[in-house]
């Protein structure tokens, strides 16, 4: 893509209302906008990197035979009497509920549960057709009180939700311990390799725990309790033991963090099914209500995430497998007509390539793309056309190395 048509606009100074290190380098580096508190646009090269977070997400929900699907945003307070949510106390500090002109009550989804059952309860269930599991990408909105962290807490905010019913709690079990496998897949891939999977309390619908996937940070909102030797990890609303005390599981030393939650994973049972009224046929043609499953990502807050940890004093840092693109191309001093021919090459390769085309100073150009901070940096100027070649840098760090123009797609393949 072309840097002058693609509405990438850097800022040089922090954004003077934002205290979050995500929302500050994410505003200058040209990745969202702000419209008001816990509530962003994302523009061309933040889009981008959710595009890519998305699709890893969806691969892996693929793989685990889920079946991708789109609710609406809109909801009638209805369906949401039939669980008693919409008067819930708790509901009600976060649900944006009004009533319309048609004097109509409607909710805004901040989540999708009840949607979910609403849709399937139309066609004739029967453990011949269980399981079923949907997810989509959807918009959330949540009237949350501290809005203050960029994109790691929105009152609009994407997550991805699956939701899965079962004809029993063991299917319902081994589908939970599948989601679980395939949430530390998508944290990997997007380069976070040390996500915990965190115990948590079930709230008031399931004895059993749920699970959370929580990284250690310093910004994060949650304290977790975990074991430096083991997998052991517990929330600390949860946590019974005493501080100090050995890990419940291997006696290693446990450990107290501040962590971001960045999905987690629910086990409902049949209540949701009960309140609405579900059923499906059993092997003996009785009626059951079936099992429910709900699995989140926080996929907005991910790409904040990902900015609170991929950075240096001059920008961002991306991981390959999530980064806007994969090569800066830019030229310097009278090198343009010779860059511009190398990047129709590239993209006539199909190859991930933000093309620097402006006629803007060194200085300029090098701090913007150490601010967007695409993992390589390929510059064509009047001294690398002199040996034929570019110049070719890492972004973080400072070996430059010299490829031959005539090798160089197949330098860059080799990165893909
Ligand atoms: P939190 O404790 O952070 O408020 P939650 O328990 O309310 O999260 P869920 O309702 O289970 O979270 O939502 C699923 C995922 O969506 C969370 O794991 C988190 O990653 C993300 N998420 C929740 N609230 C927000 C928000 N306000 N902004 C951005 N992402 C969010
Ligand atoms: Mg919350």
């Amino acid at each position: 893509m072309r840097y002058s048509q693609s509405f990438i606009n850097t800022r040089r100074d922090d954004p003077k209302d934002e205290t979050a290190t995500n929302a500050r380098l994410l505003i200058r580096g040209g990745f969202i906008d702000k419209l008001m508190a816990g509530s962003y646009t994302f523009l061309p090269l933040g889009w981008r990197v959710y595009q890519k977070i998305e699709q890893i997400v969806r691969e892996e929900m693929n793989a685990v035979g889920s079946g991708e699907i789109l609710m609406p945003l809109l909801h009638p307070r209805d369906v949401w009497n039939e669980t008693g949510r919409w008067a819930d106390p708790n509901v009600k500090q976060i649900m944006y509920q009004f009533k319309s002109v048609d004097e109509k009550e409607y909710g805004l989804s901040f989540t999708h549960e009840e949607i979910f059952l609403d849709v399937v309860r139309k066609n004739s269930l029967s453990y011949k057709n269980l399981p079923i599991k949907l997810y989509h990408f959807s918009t959330k909105f949540r009237n949350e009180p501290r809005a203050k962290s960029g994109l790691l807490r929105g009152r609009e905010f994407i997550m991805k939700d699956l939701y899965s019913l079962h004809a029993t709690q063991d299917d319902l079990d081994k589908f939970y311990w599948e989601v679980k496998d395939a949430y530390l897949r998508v944290f990997d891939r997007v380069g976070l390799k040390d996500v915990k999977v965190v115990e948590a309390s079930g709230g008031v619908f399931t004895s059993g725990h749920t699970h959370e996937f929580q990284l250690v940070s310093p910004v994060g909102e949650d304290n977790i309790y975990f074991c430096d030797k083991c997998d052991w990890a517990q929330n600390k609303e949860i946590y019974t033991h005493k501080i100090g005390e050995a890990c419940p599981k291997c006696g290693g030393q446990v450990e107290e963090a501040s962590s971001i939650e960045v999905g987690n994973i629910f086990r409902f049972g049949t209540v949701y099914s009960e309140k609405m009224g579900i059923n499906f046929k059993d092997s003996d043609g009785k009626d059951n209500p079936p099992y429910l499953g709900s699995y989140g990502i926080g996929m907005s807050r991910l790409v904040g995430v990902l900015a609170e940890v991929f950075n240096d004093e001059a920008g961002m840092k991306w991981p390959k497998s999530v980064a806007p693109f994969l090569i800066h191309l830019t030229f310097l001093g009278g090198a343009k007509d010779e860059a511009e021919k190398l990047y129709k090459s590239l993209a006539q390769k199909n190859m991930d390539v933000l093309w620097d085309d402006r006629e803007e100073s060194a200085g300029v150009k090098l701090s913007d793309a150490d601010l967007i901070g695409i993992p390589y940096r390929v510059i064509v100027s009047d001294k690398t056309l002199a040996k034929d070649s570019v110049e070719i840098k890492e972004r973080g760090s400072d070996k430059v190395e010299m490829v031959k123009l005539d090798e160089l797609s197949s330098w860059l393949e080799r990165l893909e």
